[in-house]
């Protein structure tokens, strides 16, 4: 039994993007999106990366896949044939960092918060760890631009930050905000449901003048939807609240329909963020 095989056993527990060996990469396209002055993203398959491109070399943030960098590669040289220089890993997940090894082989720094790499040892991730790891915040002065790199509260995992861009107005989330359904807590990799409110409330302090947002899956958005998914939140924990108080399980917690009105916007066909998983997140922190 390998340590992956072993981690799994142990956490009972298999997350969605683990099964990226199985999966055929051969018909993924990579799409170039612009958002604001030199700051895209690209879209494939996994998380949505960052990039801003200059003078001084690429900056990246996130990488997918391991099996789709020569396509992200060749997506980048439409915009630069810079060197790929820094690579930001907002947080664990496979399919935000499965590109490390090779963007490192190549040259890359790769940065992430000290969790991150924590996390992915005791995981059992075979993905390749960020090399450079920072405790509070880091900022890159690159291409004109000032990238600003902080730890958010514990919110998908226990790694999770937030880059702003300030002079481009443009802030990528990672995973603690996404716009393709309920939010996803990995409650297994220390992510916290209202840690995920604290983080957004961040998010809607930061965003507030008008910067736009670069989800780590779905499409670039803007501070109200931050806004209607935080009203979404707070009901559902005050429903999760409610059925403590009332001595529900957690099971009778999950089947008593808390989240119906809000499924018809945030049910997705994720195996991960399901209404049952978050309604678990939320009955943990408010349980205790
Ligand atoms: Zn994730």
């Amino acid at each position: 039994m390998n340590r992956r095989t072993l981690a799994l056993v142990l956490t009972g527990f298999c997350l969605a993007p683990l099964a990226a060996a199985q999966q055929d990469f051969s018909a993924v396209e990579i799409m170039l999106h612009d958002v604001a002055g030199n700051v895209r993203y690209l879209e494939g398959s996994g998380g949505n990366i960052g990039l801003l491109a200059g003078d001084d070399g690429v900056l990246l943030i996130d990488d997918q896949y391991a099996p789709l960098t020569d396509k992200i590669v060749a997506a980048i040289r439409k915009v630069s044939d810079q060197p790929i220089r820094f690579v930001i890993n907002t947080h664990m997940h496979p399919d935000h960092t499965g590109g490390n090894e090779n963007l490192g082989r190549m040259g890359a720094m790769i940065v992430g918060h000290d969790n991150v790499r924590a996390q992915m040892a005791k995981a059992g991730y075979a993905e390749t760890p960020p090399f450079v790891t920072f405790s509070e915040d880091v900022t890159f002065h690159v291409n004109g631009e000032t990238v600003h790199v902080f730890k958010v509260p514990e919110a998908h995992t226990n790694g999770d930050s937030f880059i702003w861009f300030e002079n481009a107005n443009v802030i990528h989330t990672g995973d603690v905000f996404r716009t393709t359904g309920y939010p996803y807590i990995d409650t297994g990799n220390g992510g916290s449901f209202l840690g995920t409110i604290r983080a957004w409330d961040l998010l809607i302090d930061l965003s507030a003048s008008g910067a736009k947002i670069i989800p780590g899956h779905g499409v670039a958005t803007d501070v109200e939807e931050v806004r209607s998914a935080r009203a979404m939140l707070l009901d559902v924990r005050d429903k999760v609240r409610q059925a403590i108080a009332a001595g529900m399980t957690l099971e009778q917690a999950q089947g008593a329909g808390l989240t119906a009105a809000h499924d018809p916007r945030y049910k997705s066909d994720s195996r991960l963020a399901t209404p049952e998983a978050l309604v678990a997140a939320a009955y943990k922190d408010l349980a205790e």
